[in-house]
């Protein structure tokens, strides 16, 4: 049994998503840090939270269609499949009439709107396609707003690569309509790039994101510099895609069945048929009457063509961008249609590499776009330099009101350390596990976390039990302590929350409470050195990697300040060794700065460099 103890309220995250705001399909995702993000599904709405304004259908999926109806009481549903669903915003929104692809002008009532627009006929009257968008975005952000609990304090929004200006403004455009703030827009492509961490320290070159969906295909060169995506080419088919692949099916099943089929049912059948020989090998199929096994390799055979296609349109992409297939160094698979094996067989063929094809296909833009949305709202500090350690060092109670410390200050996070105790009395069957934190060897100095007791210890001679106590810190500084006795197994745990709950001025309270008997000096000697040791490893190693952000004079003031600080390191005195630390915190005070600021700034370059 683990009891939540809240030590103080934690300061709130700032509520930001990624939404992939798709032609056929849309969805959303939230930033977990450290890089991570999830797509938050539609729900039940939990009780008495109030009704959407709008109804979305397929409420419990994670992907919306991108779709909206409105009906003579200018009721707007969204999400649906059926007649009257607007489908293909995303095709119409920043063009005029005379730039639409001729099925769409076949497929809905159009009319010119103004400032040479478009406006689609719906029985309340013409909408734009930017209110289509304007509606779906609503809906994705009403579901994260139930997930988030409260309103979006920003939202990175996914385009094509290819997207023009009067696209991308019609993009945002859309989002104000829906009253969501538009952290920034971001490519497609570079998105799938991010969520699979391809921006990161050590990771370089070209990426070649192949995107190949319901009816679009779409090809991207990017290229990674200073941890900035830029594109180098696009390419593509606007009239190539999954409803291909279906048409070649629901063609040859026609031809085996030997008459005619009603087409949406081929349509329909083609479809299913073409997803499942993903998974497997064979597949049987009856419709009319008629019954019959298609292969995949059936499949391949006719499909070929269509993928041989998409590989003539990387080479293009490639010859815009002056570049080799050898100097591609990833390849990453988005699009529901990238499930099809011969996809990736294919692409590893002809790049020699394997294909990124790890992350769900459909989920990888809105996961990259969330990644990027916690970036840029400081949820994901990644290589902070000298956050992401316990501020206090984490004990337990020990005989004589003492404590030994089991996770020391300054220690990186996540964390999991254990040590053994034992049992102080004969015939002892329980123990108290008092947890505290400070850096004080004195319990009444150090602040109280949790106090929980282990029962049904072997009723042993005192010093014989054998009691393992962790202490386990996650990412989001949460503290997890168990103890369990080792020869019977008994055991029991307390969940403590946050460990960062501390201001930071309880911290330097705390830091300054201390003993100052000799044991209480060694430990300050051997912590201080413990924590010089770590800025010095972790400032050495900035250094390096962010060489480029000092200005002038500062290299050598924070070599002279770590030389200092490695030199009092070898005495025997923790105020000189804290002093000298903290010397040589000041002299790196404006780098550091600057790390984290350039983190945001390129992230925001980015938008305008890969906008070009
Ligand atoms: P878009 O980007 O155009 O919104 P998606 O990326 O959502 O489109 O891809 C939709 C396409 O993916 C459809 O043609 C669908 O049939 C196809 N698809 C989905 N799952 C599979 C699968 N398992 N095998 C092959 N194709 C699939
Ligand atoms: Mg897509």
């Amino acid at each position: 049994m683990s009891r939540l103890l809240q030590i103080s309220e934690p300061t709130p995250a700032p509520r930001v998503v990624g939404i992939d705001l798709g032609t056929t399909y849309s969805l959303v995702a939230r930033p977990l840090g450290g890089g991570a993000a999830e797509v938050i599904r539609g729900g039940p709405l939990p009780g008495g939270h109030p009704r959407p304004r709008t109804e979305s259908i397929a409420s419990s999926a994670e992907l919306l269609p991108s779709s909206a109806s409105w009906d003579e009481a200018g009721r707007i549903r969204i999400g649906g499949e059926g007649a009257g669903f607007i489908r293909s915003a995303k095709r119409m929104v920043g063009l005029g009439m005379d730039e639409l692809p001729e099925s769409l002008v076949r497929e809905y009532a159009l009319s010119p709107g103004p400032q040479d627009t478009v406006r689609i006929d719906t029985p309340s009257g013409a909408v734009s396609p930017v209110q289509v968008s304007a509606e779906i975005l609503r809906a994705l952000a009403e579901r994260a707003e139930i997930s988030l609990g409260g309103p979006l304090d920003g939202a990175v929004i996914t385009v094509p690569a290819f997207f023009n200006d009067a696209q991308r403004q019609a993009t945002r455009d859309a989002a104000r309509l829906a009253g969501i703030p538009v952290l920034r827009l971001l490519n497609e492509p570079t998105a799938a790039a991010l969520a699979y961490g391809l921006d990161s320290g050590a990771q370089t070159g070209r990426v070649l994101v192949y995107d190949l969906g319901g009816g679009t295909f779409d090809i991207s060169i990017l290229q990674l510099a200073d941890g900035v995506f830029e594109v180098l080419s696009t390419s593509g088919d606007t009239a190539l895609g999954g409803d291909d692949f279906d048409a070649l099916l629901a063609v040859h099943i026609e031809s085996r069945i030997g008459r005619d089929a009603p087409a949406h049912l081929l349509g329909t059948l083609g479809r299913r048929v073409k997803e499942q020989l993903s998974e497997r090998e064979r597949t049987s199929v009856s419709l009319c009457g008629w019954q019959g096994e298609i292969t995949r390799a059936d499949f391949e055979a006719m499909s070929a063509p269509l993928i041989e296609r998409t590989l003539d349109i990387c080479r293009d992409a490639l010859r815009q961008a002056d570049l080799q297939v050898g100097d591609i160094d990833h390849v990453v698979l988005v699009g529901g249609s990238t499930r099809m094996p011969l996809i990736s067989e294919r692409l590893e063929a002809m790049f020699e590499r394997c294909v990124h094809r790890d992350i769900d296909p459909d989920r990888v833009v809105a996961l990259g776009a969330a990644v990027q949305a916690g970036l840029l709202s400081g949820i994901d500090q990644s290589e902070a330099l000298l956050l992401d350690v316990t501020p206090l060092s984490l004990g337990v109670e020990t005989a004589g009101e003492l404590v030994d410390v089991i996770i020391p200050r300054n220690t990186p996070i996540p964390v999991s350390q254990q040590t053994e105790f034992t049992t102080g009395r004969d015939g002892q069957t329980g123990l108290i596990v008092h947890v505290v934190q400070g850096e004080s060897p004195l319990v009444q100095e150090c602040r109280s976390l949790a106090r929980f007791t282990l029962r049904g210890l072997p009723p042993l001679a005192a010093g014989v039990a054998r009691i393992a106590i962790q202490f386990s810190i996650d990412a989001d500084g949460i503290l997890q302590v168990e103890a369990e006795e080792q020869t019977t197994g008994a055991r029991t745990g307390i969940e403590v929350t946050p460990v960062h709950g501390l201001t930071e001025d309880d911290i330097l309270e705390m830091l300054r409470t201390s003993g100052t008997d000799e044991q209480e000096r060694e430990a300050a000697l051997r912590r201080a050195r413990s924590d010089a040791e770590q800025v010095l490893h972790a400032l050495g190693r900035a250094l390096v990697e962010d060489a480029r952000l000092l200005i002038d004079g500062e290299s050598d003031r924070i070599q002279t300040a770590s030389e200092n600080l490695a030199r009092t390191i070898q005495g025997d005195d923790p105020e000189a060794i804290a002093d000298a630390l903290q010397a040589l915190e000041q002299s790196a005070e404006h780098f550091s700065q600057r790390r984290m600021d350039t983190r945001i700034s390129q992230a925001l370059a980015g938008e305008h460099k890969d906008a070009l």
